[in-house]
């Protein structure tokens, strides 16, 4: 049941999102606000405040990871969490991750505006280094809170000049408690923008995400023979980048071919010796397979193995291919897919279910506690640059689904 006069105050939304884009803004447009940095410092301390303000408790753990937890009418009862990032890419946009933590922010003022107790506590979480723009792997925050990560291997990561993950965590004095950690979590939501461009041309205003798409990356090395450009003829040739370009046909082929709803890119590449009058003598490249299905991604990446190194033979070129990264797919709560689904239908929102293609920091909560996301149009399916923009009424048709899932999770006691 939708409690139907119950609406975000969508000024003052888009106030909070207005503020935080002030906050490493560039002067071109977009935001700089890498994780650990001074930036990344201010809109903590900005968030910390506005959650006092909202009279919330608010606690820091040991991953600089940020909780503030309004109290439900059960004692113990396990929290329904809400969550993303306030962190930026170096030329982001205003609402990859923002979007997500200032609703669940504007889902508990809207609560207090009303008077509205819910039986179970809700957390919002603004997770550290989601991006994985200044320190590598992306998700640190939500992959140590999770256990996904051991603490060693998130504190030791080192940003371009050397900083560690710990020393730059201590330096903003975000280095909190691990007591502070969620402990006991009924689940988490987590809306986003789509950061792809199917909403937005279907017109459909609420993506119901079931799950993230699992990727594979190997590396290709193609080792042919480097001669030069005018006296060796066509027929002698053992040119490396000729026989990647027919493979990279072949892996675009194979997966169009094989899979609808699967993904290739080779996004890389390195020739050498990358001389206008020499025949390229190595080629070394990388392909990104995703699908939400492991075992289809699995069948894939083997199809792909196999047709490129019978490819290689044929034209007498080495190839070596490497497996250089994993990550497995998630699927989501059913329950909670279908609760975002009725209650988009239930405000009148068009919606579909879709697999978000990006990672997000629901893929390690779901590890730990049921988890689902809600997706937002994003214009031009842009992100991750100045040009990233969502709509007042899409940020505004989010928030209010956020807030209608939470008040139905958070007000049922079981
Ligand atoms: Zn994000």
């Amino acid at each position: 049941m939708i409690r139907q006069k119950i609406q975000i105050n969508s000024d003052r939304l888009t106030k909070a999102i207005d503020e935080s884009a002030g906050i490493g803004e560039l002067s071109e447009g977009g935001i700089r606000r890498l994780a650990l940095t001074d930036e990344d410092k201010k809109m903590r301390n900005t968030f910390i405040q506005w959650l006092k303000d909202s009279k919330l408790e608010v606690r820091v753990d040991d991953f600089g990871n940020i909780y503030g937890r309004r109290e439900g009418l059960l004692p113990d009862a396990p929290a329904v969490l809400i969550g993303s990032h306030l962190d930026t890419q170096p030329e982001g946009g205003r609402f990859d991750g923002i979007v997500g933590v200032l609703a669940g922010l504007e889902v508990i003022r809207t609560l207090n505006d009303y008077n509205i107790q819910t039986e179970k506590p809700i957390e919002i979480v603004n997770f550290t280094n989601e991006e994985g723009a200044r320190f590598e792997p992306p998700l640190l925050g939500a992959g140590g809170a999770t256990g996904h990560f051991d603490k060693e291997f998130v504190y030791s990561r080192k940003d371009k000049d050397g900083k560690t993950f710990l020393e730059e965590l201590k330096r903003i004095g975000f280095h909190g408690e691990k007591s502070s950690r969620f402990q006991n979590s009924h689940c988490y939501i987590e809306l986003h923008i789509e950061q792809g461009p199917v909403l937005e041309h279907r017109a459909i205003d609420i993506g119901v995400v079931t799950g993230i798409q699992g990727i594979d990356w190997l590396e290709v090395k193609i080792t042919g023979q480097s001669d030069h450009a005018g006296p060796t003829p066509m027929n002698m040739r053992k040119d490396a980048l000729y026989v990647a370009a027919k493979l990279i046909q072949i892996i675009r082929d194979t997966i169009v071919s094989e899979n609808s709803e699967a993904t290739a890119t080779v996004g890389r590449m390195e020739v050498k010796p990358n001389s206008i009058n020499s025949i390229p003598g190595e080629v070394v490249f990388s392909v990104d397979i995703r699908h939400s299905d492991d075992r289809v991604k699995e069948h894939l990446t083997q199809l792909i193995i196999e047709k490129l190194s019978v490819t290689a033979a044929i034209e007498q070129l080495m190839i070596e291919i490497k497996k250089i990264w994993e990550s497995s797919a998630s699927d989501f709560s059913a329950e909670l897919i279908d609760i975002i689904s009725e209650t988009s239908n239930e405000l009148g929102y068009s919606s579909q279910k879709m697999v978000s293609g990006a990672g997000h920091d629901s893929k390690y909560m779901n590890e730990i506690t049921p988890t689902a996301m809600i997706f937002i149009q994003s214009e031009g399916g842009k992100s991750h640059c100045k040009e990233e923009f969502t709509s007042r009424n899409s940020i505004d048709m989010g928030a209010n689904v956020l807030l209608h899932t939470i008040c139905k999770l958070a007000c049922a006691s079981n």
